[in-house]
């Protein structure tokens, strides 16, 4: 499987600065829009598209990780439900979203995507302060 032209194998994507820890066989990173406090992807270190492209063990160490990382955002941010999105229609390279849904949800039965929201871009500082948060919570 190649990952030729992938933008999570040539290194284009995510930025560094996004980066909250490496997880085994994922890297967690905390998602550039944070309208939704917390919202952390999981993308995976090598390149694949399809979860039955995966070795049974590592599809359960990935499934693994997306739990323990869920737990801990739900924690650091309160959420009163998590959602799990693995899409890749945009960036085919299996990458895992971990989206809290807050108190005071604008569309609490809606899917992400579908909230009309102008994207809440964090100063650095802030940015950072989120990515601290979740690793304390990871004990990382
Ligand atoms: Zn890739």
């Amino acid at each position: 499987m190649s990952g030729d032209g992938c933008p999570a194998c040539t290194g284009t994507w995510p930025d560094e600065a996004q980066r909250i820890a490496d997880c085994g066989t994922t890297i967690a990173y905390l998602h550039d829009d944070q309208f939704f406090a917390g919202w952390t992807f999981l993308v995976l270190k090598r390149h694949a598209t399809e979860l039955w492209q995966l070795e049974s063990a590592e599809r359960d160490r990935l499934m693994s990780e997306v739990s323990r990382v869920a737990r801990a955002v739900a924690t650091a941010f309160g959420a009163v439900k998590m959602n799990y999105e693995l899409l890749g229609n945009q960036i085919a390279h299996i990458h895992w979203h971990l989206i809290p849904r807050p108190v005071g949800d604008p569309a609490p039965r809606q899917p992400v995507w579908t909230v009309a929201h102008d994207p809440v871009r964090l100063p650095p500082a802030a940015f950072a302060a989120r990515i601290a948060l979740i690793r304390a919570h990871l004990g990382a």
